[in-house]
């Protein structure tokens, strides 16, 4: 039902986790893809290896690290040379490190706002004029359910998260005149990389479970698909939207 044929999606870190379902999800609806990868060359070639077997729907990786102005420059300079241009912009890459406020290295504070937040910036500072000029475009940040509620000993993946989600609205208000919609998905718990140490402590995800409504911590790709959603013309009046992807665990509007 949702066809992106023809469509030109930049995703950030596709090599992994949510990111990774959300470029085969694309690619399953017809859209041209670049995506980023940091340090998973390996998985990043693999995952075109296995596309480009499926369709003849493009498929580059580029590898970037997204809080680098220059990295993030050379990334829309380099899609745009591919494939045309960008009508779709999905800000996945992050990363989530664990510190209290008094002890944490000042250094993992300044990462993660770089990775998380200041990458968002660069981003959309390059890809809105290429948008603004084609008076359409989709722009999908992946937030947390941290960023709604805070999250205890990530007060820097928290304060990143959250500021993805004031960034969501005041770019819906000033880039919707322009035909571009900016949207945000906020997951709780998922099953990636990300997670996977915490999770091999059985009880704690039993805990974790417990207060889920749904009862289960979801596979990265029940992400995808409301992502895939917020980027289709199923989506056309939504604008602004933080889309809660948390099994009923934080009920915020
Ligand atoms: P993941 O499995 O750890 O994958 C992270 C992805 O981000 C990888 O592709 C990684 O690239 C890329 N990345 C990391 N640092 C980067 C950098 N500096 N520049 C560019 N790319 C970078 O994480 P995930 O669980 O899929 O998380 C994806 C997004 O969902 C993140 O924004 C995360 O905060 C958010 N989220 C996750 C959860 C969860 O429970 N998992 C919950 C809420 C929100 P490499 O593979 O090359 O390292």
């Amino acid at each position: 039902m949702i066809n992106l044929s023809g469509k030109v999606a930049l995703i950030t870190g596709g090599s992994r986790g949510i990111g990774k379902s959300i470029v085969r999800l694309f690619h399953d609806a017809g859209a041209h893809i670049v995506f980023t990868y940091h340090s998973s060359q390996t998985e990043a070639e693999s995952l075109c290896e296995e596309l480009r077997k499926k369709s003849n729907s493009e498929v580059f990786a580029f590898q970037a690290d997204c809080g680098i102005k220059r990295d993030v420059q050379s990334l829309v300079e380099n899609t745009i040379e591919n494939l045309g241009t960008i009508e779709i912009l999905v800000h996945n890459a992050g990363i989530w490190t664990e510190g209290a406020i008094d002890t944490m290295a000042e250094n993992s504070w300044i990462e993660t706002i770089q990775t998380n937040l200041h990458s968002a910036y660069y981003l959309c500072r390059e890809i809105s004029p290429v948008m603004k000029k084609q008076r359409s475009g989709r722009i999908i940040f992946i937030s947390s359910t941290a960023g709604q509620r805070g999250e205890a000993y990530h007060s820097h993946y928290a304060a990143s998260k959250g500021g993805i989600i004031s960034l969501t609205k005041s770019l819906a208000d000033e880039l919707g005149p322009f035909g571009i919609r900016t949207n945000c998905v906020a997951p709780g718990w998922v099953r990636t990389d990300m997670t996977g140490a915490v999770f091999a402590d059985k009880a704690f995800l039993k805990k974790i479970e417990q207060n889920i409504p749904l009862r289960y911590v979801p596979q990265p790709e029940e992400i995808a698909g409301p992502v895939l959603f917020l980027a289709s013309d199923l989506a056309l009046h939504v604008n602004g939207e933080i889309l809660n992807v948390n099994g009923g665990s934080v009920l915020c509007g």
